[in-house]
């Protein structure tokens, strides 16, 4: 009896392989989700390019995922995944960083609450003072 075993590509599971180099799941039902999971991965995000790389974790909320709105989703996802906290597209608050040059910086100030008339608490870099804006 053979006592090399190998661990199932889908579920993990260890189990004696009735095919060895050939088999890579412990059931006809992991060979089969693993198909489907797959393919689901592929129409999902074509440019993703490697799925065996993706954790068993990673699969799961794949699978997980099945509205409309999925396309977006899913490549919003892959594009955080692979993407630094700084190359990280710019939000509102960075271009008006950018805006304001770098002469005057204003940090908005997050623990001051509103003005009554909306205008929020920045600091400002240069002059060093509290201004509302
Ligand atoms: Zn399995």
């Amino acid at each position: 009896m053979d006592r090399y075993t190998y661990n199932c590509n889908y579920c993990g599971v260890q189990y004696t392989p009735r095919r060895r180099r050939i088999q890579k799941y412990c059931s006809n039902s992991c060979r089969v989700n693993a198909f489907n999971q797959k393919k689901k991965i592929k129409q999902l995000s074509p440019k993703f390019e490697n799925p065996k790389m993706q954790t068993a974790k990673d699969k799961m909320s794949w699978s997980g995922i099945g509205n409309a709105a999925v396309g977006t989703l899913a490549t919003n996802m892959a594009t955080s995944l692979f993407t630094k906290e700084e190359n990280k597209p710019a939000t509102k608050g960075d271009i008006q960083k950018l805006l304001t040059g770098s002469a005057q910086k204003l940090i908005l100030i997050k623990n001051l609450s509103p003005q009554f008339d909306g205008s929020r608490a920045y600091f400002d870099t240069q002059q060093q003072i509290l201004i509302y804006k």
